[in-house]
């Protein structure tokens, strides 16, 4: 039987809560624990693939093709824990699930109601997971701040789950804000105080608070807050904020917050010191050799998560090489109205991400044409192979018009497509190529290197795809098919002859990277750049 850990959060919204239950899930996992994540999200969308970065940021995928919450991105990077969509609960999905129950006459006689009905099901399929995943504890993060009407059927659930699993079973945690007012000096503890009243008024009374906070904070203040909000002393928990989020655990650590889950969940492990993490993953990051830039050209590059797991790839491809990464972020559509050479000038490495719409689609294909002409390192991810397959056919080809149907939907050269499949879809949600999908690798290319293995698998989260049409002829002029898919023949991997390094992948890489675990694509990447600045 697992034992559970609740995460909630008040005060206000963005305060790493997804990065303080991964890093929870990260020390119980050095103390020898199996642990699994989920995260409760109170929105009524099935799942965020229908929302715009603008909306959600990133949408993470999982290996079996569930379209979820960003966090699951950063549970996935600090922990072994293999998610899957189960892991990733939507009002939308529980309300889809009792309806559909409801109709097929499941409740009949009865009036379906939010308590019992919507909670039932949330507890079911919180307890579900931790069932298939036979782990020793798991972590539930509920999104939303303390006070939001719409989590609280989630609350309501954790609420009467912590009940029934009793002492030792089941923790709750909670994360929330001491504000540094500057001109009275001092951190705040009031709102801490009101969000706890909040969550006291509707039964649920912390066991732990992380109290994220700028400066460090007394033991009187800890004691003050301990009073108030009625926990143990030793349970007040200073997040600091620290440069790097990887170093959250070390903070986390150096609290005794794992000592006293475990106390508190009545588990026996013995210590670790996180010496690994401490020395490969943040030594590395405070203290590079090198340092490098790249250049990621792109739709959504002013909003901070919409391109999470890349940003984060490029850091551990960074790792890897002992090197600070500079991401320098270009607007694609403003690319489009400026000199491309001026614009990306200094660049050492060009990446550009996955995206949808024709919005910016001319200022990435300059993008991709300075990388190709001046032997820059070039990473493509999906759209971003897309994009340099068009600019390809456009410039080497002298096709002029190449483009996407997703572009232009009746091009003359439809260099990327849609799969006949794809175009018989009506509905929007979950219907793209989505999870994980074994792919070829070409000996004698760059991914090869990378790879040094021949199949590999990754996710893929689009609905166009390389056109094989134009397979032959594109390869006669100079461009490597590295990546077939291994059924249905499906290109997966476009690379470049006499180019220094020129990688497109149809699948998300970024996905699968960890601070300790570069993806290879991202090491090579970055190792490539750092040749070329060199
Ligand atoms: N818009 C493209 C497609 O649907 C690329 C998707 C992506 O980059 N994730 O195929």
């Amino acid at each position: 039987m697992s034992k559970f850990i609740f995460v909630t959060g008040g005060v206000v919204s963005s305060l790493g809560k997804g990065i303080a239950s991964a890093s929870i899930g990260k020390l119980l996992e050095t103390r020898g624990l199996n642990v699994t994540l989920i995260k409760c999200d109170p929105y009524l969308n099935v799942d965020p693939g229908t929302m715009s970065p603008f909306q959600h940021g990133e949408v993470y995928v999982t290996d079996d093709g569930a379209e979820t919450d960003l966090d699951l991105g950063h549970y996935e990077r600090f922990t072994n824990a293999v998610l899957s969509k189960d892991n990733n609960i939507t009002t939308g999905k529980i309300y889809y699930s009792v309806i559909t129950k409801e109709r097929k006459g499941d409740y009949l006689g009865k009036t379906v109601q939010i308590i019992p009905h919507i909670t039932d099901e949330i507890k079911k399929s919180i307890i579900k997971v931790s069932k298939a995943r036979d782990v020793d504890v798991t972590i539930v993060e509920i999104g939303g701040t303390i006070g939001d009407i719409e989590s609280l059927p989630f609350l309501e659930a954790i609420r009467q789950l912590r009940w029934e699993l009793g002492e030792f079973y089941a923790l709750n945690v909670h994360v929330t804000l001491l504000p540094y007012i500057k001109s009275a000096g001092e951190q705040k503890t009031k709102p801490t105080q009101h969000s706890v009243g909040k969550l006291r008024a509707i039964g649920i009374a912390p066991d732990i608070l992380l109290c994220r906070t700028e400066k460090h904070i007394t033991k009187d203040q800890k004691d003050k807050i301990a009073l108030f909000c009625n926990v143990d002393k030793e349970a007040v928990i200073e997040a600091i904020d620290v440069k790097q989020i990887y170093e959250v655990p070390l903070s986390f650590k150096k609290e005794g917050l794992d000592t006293l889950i475990l106390k508190k969940l009545n588990i026996v492990r013995d210590d670790n010191d996180l010496a690994a993490w401490k020395n490969e993953v943040v030594g590395r990051l405070k203290n590079p050799e090198k340092e490098v830039k790249i250049y990621v050209v792109g739709k959504y590059v002013a909003l901070q998560d919409a391109y999470k797991s890349i940003y984060e790839a490029l850091v551990h491809g960074g790792i890897a090489n002992n090197a600070r990464v500079t991401i320098v972020r270009i607007d694609s559509e403003q690319l489009e109205k400026e000199k491309v050479e001026k614009r990306l000038e200094g660049a050492q490495g060009i990446l550009i991400p996955g995206g949808f719409g024709d919005r910016g689609i001319e200022g990435k294909i300059q993008a991709v044409q300075y990388a190709r002409e001046n032997n820059i390192p070039y990473f493509g991810i999906c759209l971003g192979m897309q994009i340099a397959t068009i600019e390809f056919a456009r410039n080497i080809c002298k096709l002029k018009n190449a483009n996407s149907t997703e572009f232009v939907k009746d091009v003359k050269e439809p260099v990327i497509s849609l799969l006949e499949e794809q175009k018989a879809i009506k509905n929007l949600g979950a219907t793209m190529r989505l999870g994980a999908y074994p792919c070829r690798v070409s000996k004698n290319s760059f991914s090869y290197k990378a790879y040094k293995k021949e199949i590999i698998s990754e996710r893929h989260r689009h609905r166009y795809e390389f056109n094989n049409k134009y397979k032959k002829s594109f390869e006669k002029q100079g461009m490597v098919i590295a990546g077939v898919n291994t059924h249905q023949g499906l290109v997966e991997i476009i690379e470049l002859k006499n180019h220094p390094w020129f990688v497109g992948c149809q699948f998300h890489p970024e996905f699968k990277s960890k601070p300790d675990q570069a993806h290879p694509l991202f090491k090579h990447f970055i190792e490539a750049a750092l040749k070329y600045g060199g």
